[in-house]
């Protein structure tokens, strides 16, 4: 049987399932501080872009761990105005802002930002489009630090391989990642993948509440329990192949 893939779903409908949680994605404050660690010349004149932000976890993270202002950008409205409620909450609504917007097509100035940022939402437009793409918008010695899906191997077992195929088609192993980032016009600083925790810990299991609730509240809905059981699903998997697989932290100096 043909297995429905993330990029059938509805974008409104996967944002509501998961706008619903701290994170979107992988990922922790540790992870996003130990990346702005290879940051230099980070000051209160520093300019950062967070591009497919979500509802603003890292955003957070990177405006209490600098002096920074901060834009913070994502195609789904419902998760801007989440972050920028929680920007209010914890005093931060001068330094930092969400918007809508596509990263694919930035509505920024050339060389605007010292710094761009992005976790777990560059594969939605590719990450040696991203990496064009965003060059323009960051200062010379300006630097980008991603969080990408990429292969820990050379090889793996055919079923996680289709899985992946399916949901990031331009999904790589770390090497060639580091080669693209190369290609596009920047030096690699650093590249490191984000431990088991942030999987776990902080993406799989507070979904497990979130299905349970979406799925009561969507009774009877085919779609949303399709996406539930293709949320199930990537969970087992990463139980069984997680030594394949993971996200990357690329970070990289505009030449
Ligand atoms: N950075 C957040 C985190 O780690 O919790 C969110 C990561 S989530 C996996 C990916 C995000 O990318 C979603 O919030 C989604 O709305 C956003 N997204 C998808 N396509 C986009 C696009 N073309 N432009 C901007 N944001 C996009």
């Amino acid at each position: 049987m043909e297995e429905i893939t993330i990029h059938e779903f509805d974008f409104a409908l996967i944002n509501e399932f998961f706008t619903e949680l701290e994170r979107q994605g992988p990922g922790s404050s540790e992870e996003t501080i130990r990346a702005l660690g290879f940051i230099d010349n980070l000051s209160n004149k520093t300019k950062i872009a967070d591009l497919g932000c979500g509802t603003g976890a890292q955003t957070m993270v990177l405006a209490q761990n600098t002096e920074a202002t901060i834009t913070a950008l994502d195609l789904y409205a419902g998760s801007i105005d989440k972050l920028n409620a929680t920007a209010v909450k914890l005093g931060l609504q001068n330094r930092v802002k969400g918007i809508v917007g596509s990263m694919d097509n930035l509505p920024f100035q050339n060389d605007e930002f010292d710094l761009i940022w992005s976790e777990g939402a560059i594969a939605n437009i590719g990450f040696e489009k991203g990496l064009n793409h965003w060059k323009g918008f960051l200062k010379k010695d300006g630097y980008v630090a991603v969080t990408y899906e990429s292969w820990f191997t050379d090889e793996r077992p055919a079923e996680i391989e289709k899985w992946w195929l399916d949901a990031v088609p331009e999904i790589s192993t770390i090497g060639h990642n580091i080669s693209i980032m190369q290609k596009t016009g920047y030096i690699p600083v650093a590249a490191f993948t984000l431990p088991e925790n942030c999987w776990i810990d902080n993406y799989l299991i507070p979904q497990k509440a979130r299905q349970e609730e979406f799925l009561k509240k969507h009774t009877g809905n085919k779609t949303a329990e399709d996406l539930i059981a293709l949320m199930r699903r990537e969970a087992d998997l990463y139980s069984k192949y997680k030594q394949y697989y993971g996200y990357v932290f690329y970070i990289g100096k505009k030449m």
